[in-house]
């Protein structure tokens, strides 16, 4: 890749959207730069699949550790005291997965790397399906944050690189959409919040992930313990 391509970078989790938003981003931009975070959740395997997809894409990836999870405790996923709620991602319950601010953590860290890579975007998969629960995925929160951090950087960053949450108004069923036109591998993403040798079918992520499927009427090929 050369200086002058267009490039962006991705935060990508390993997830099922921020593994379609990188195949998103791939088919948009010469060269795609996918950073993942390991901020001391409780598992680390989801961050092996965000780094196969970057080899399937011919990406660059990057593992950002931030070893904070000791210190934003009393969350599901950062706190082995806090058990992981089961049920329907939008339940109430699922305000124990909050983990206080991450979004914004993540959005600062992954801006900076962006202005130094002079790139044209930064992509991150946050969806409607997002909004109830987690405040620093809703609509607001993303268009407060482009702005801020384009002012952090201004004179310093590209005039053309912007926040893009393209999934922002999206349901995880359009995503699961998407993907499939994108000619996304499901069984090459992870979702469980539980870390184990297969998806636990039970945690909130994972019955999400589940009934995407189910709407969209395409077999889930995830194994299910
Ligand atoms: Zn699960």
């Amino acid at each position: 890749m050369s200086e002058h391509d267009d490039c962006a970078v991705v935060i990508c989790s390993g997830g099922m959207d921020s593994t379609t938003l990188a195949h998103l981003a791939a088919e948009r931009h010469d060269g795609v730069h996918l950073v993942g975070f390991n901020y001391g959740q409780r598992h680390e395997k989801e961050l092996v699949f965000a780094a196969s997809t970057a080899r399937h894409l011919g990406a660059r990836f990057s593992l950002i550790r931030l070893p904070i999870g000791e210190m934003l405790h009393g969350s599901a996923l950062t706190d082995d005291s806090v058990p992981v709620p089961e049920g329907h991602y939008a339940d109430a319950s699922m305000r124990a997965t909050v983990v206080p601010n991450r979004n914004a953590i993540m959005l600062s860290v992954a801006w900076g790397i962006a202005t130094a890579d002079q790139a044209d975007a930064l992509y991150t998969g946050v969806h409607a399906g997002d909004h109830p629960i987690y405040p620093d995925c809703r609509p607001s929160f993303i268009w407060a944050m482009g702005a801020a951090l384009r002012i952090a950087t201004d004179g310093y960053a590209p005039s053309a690189l912007e926040l893009r949450a393209p999934f922002l108004h999206a349901s995880k069923a359009d995503i699961v959409r998407a993907g499939e036109l994108l000619g996304v591998d499901w069984t090459n993403t992870w979702s469980c919040y539980q870390g184990g040798a297969k998806h636990c079918g039970r945690c909130g992520t994972c019955v999400e992930r589940h009934e995407a499927f189910e709407i969209v009427g395409v077999v889930d090929p995830t194994e299910y313990e």
